[in-house]
């Protein structure tokens, strides 16, 4: 498997790590960081960093002057924690285990958007939603709107937009600025794991059309 390209933002892997993440896209970042060892190392160290940042706090007072110091030497030391700190279970077939805890072990229960194209809802909340799309070889994804930060991840296959080429454990992060229509590649089809903290308009051609029609 070539590299993985696209990853996830610094600043997502740190709110994973702390446990601020919604859990629509916890579960995008942990199926990313077992396919990705560069991510999993820098959640890792931000780990190890809010670890350190605790120890060196001082129980009764206000941070003082020394902490920063304190803090950079706990640092130094983060090399020597145990790779244990954060289990990352292995990914089985296309489908990484946190992907598979949200199928609870099952496989996926397709339901068709049309044109070949499928889904899987493995969450839906109202802090977001996490599913699976399927997307035949040379086929473009629904056109879909979203109100908020959407992240996308490649199981299987691999797709394309005006942003660059996604194959497996690359992630897109989108937010309502991106106008895209991502096609998946001819041949394989495209398997992708998609959170959204809005939910998404998955709207039918015909529907759509007639909304812009009758600018409903
Ligand atoms: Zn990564």
């Amino acid at each position: 498997m070539p590299p993985v390209q696209h990853h996830i933002p610094e600043d997502i892997v740190q709110a994973y790590v702390s446990g601020r993440l919604p859990h629509a896209f916890a579960v995008v970042v942990a199926a990313h960081l077992s396919l990705c060892d560069a991510c999993r190392a820098t959640a890792e160290a931000q780990e190890a960093l809010a670890g350190a940042a605790l120890d060196a706090l001082p129980s009764d007072a206000a941070p003082d002057a020394d902490l920063r110091a304190r803090t950079l030497a706990a640092l130094d030391s983060v090399e020597a924690l145990p790779r244990e700190a954060m289990p990352i279970p292995a990914p089985a077939g296309i489908y990484p285990s946190a992907v598979m805890a949200e199928l609870g072990g099952r496989p996926p229960r397709w339901k068709s958007l049309g044109a070949g194209i499928r889904q899987t809802i493995l969450t839906a909340g109202p802090e977001g939603s996490v599913r699976l799309l399927y997307i035949p070889g040379g086929k473009a994804v629904p056109d879909h709107g979203h109100n908020g930060l959407e992240m996308t991840m490649v199981l299987q296959g691999a797709f394309q937009d005006i942003t660059g080429k996604y194959a497996r454990g690359d992630v897109q992060v989108g937010d309502p600025d991106l106008e895209h229509t991502p096609i998946a590649m001819e041949g394989e089809a495209c398997i992708c794991l998609a959170a959204t903290d809005a939910p998404l308009r998955f709207n039918a051609l015909v529907p759509r059309l007639l909304q812009r029609v009758f600018r409903i």
